[in-house]
């Protein structure tokens, strides 16, 4: 038998370590949280995408009473940039979250595996790595790429 080992690279980093580009992004899926549509979880999430054009496309959840037909906050921003900017590639995204009690969560929110998939595909056609900021209260973690978040990723490419 054979064993392989995945290791994934996490940075650790507080808000002032971050360089000033993460920083805005950081800030800017913040500010994104206030948009959510959350009327079932109370759950409000932001994404903020660097594009390689300078833009920079924010989203947030949007919930819908038939559960299924909702979309992360991640998806949001996805989709509306490259239906936006379909030329643009991805260069980094942040995520940010506010619970139930109205505050932001303690510790970095990850992306559900759906929207993980879907951010693969984005940093495929990138060809290039996504940086991938995870925000929360106590702490922001930094990933090289989206890959890293979803090891044995199913791709076409
Ligand atoms: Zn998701």
């Amino acid at each position: 038998m054979k064993e392989k080992e995945i290791v994934v690279r996490i940075a650790e980093l507080s808000y002032d370590e971050l360089s000033d580009r993460q920083r805005k992004l950081v800030d800017l899926a913040r500010k994104a949280t206030e948009r959510s549509y959350a009327p079932y979880s109370n759950f409000h999430v932001g994404a903020a995408i660097e594009l390689d054009n300078g833009e920079i496309v924010t989203g947030a959840n949007q919930e819908n009473a038939a559960f299924p037909s909702g979309t992360c906050a991640e998806r949001t921003a996805a989709f509306y940039a490259h239906a936006t900017y379909p030329d643009a590639r991805f260069k980094a995204i942040a995520i940010a979250a506010v619970g139930t009690d109205g505050k932001e969560i303690a510790e970095p929110v990850a992306p559900c595996g759906a929207c993980r998939q879907s951010l693969l595909e984005f940093e495929t056609l990138a060809k290039d790595n996504v940086e991938v900021i995870l925000v929360g209260a106590n702490a922001i973690y930094v990933l090289p790429s989206v890959r890293s978040t979803l090891p044995l990723a199913f791709s076409e490419f």
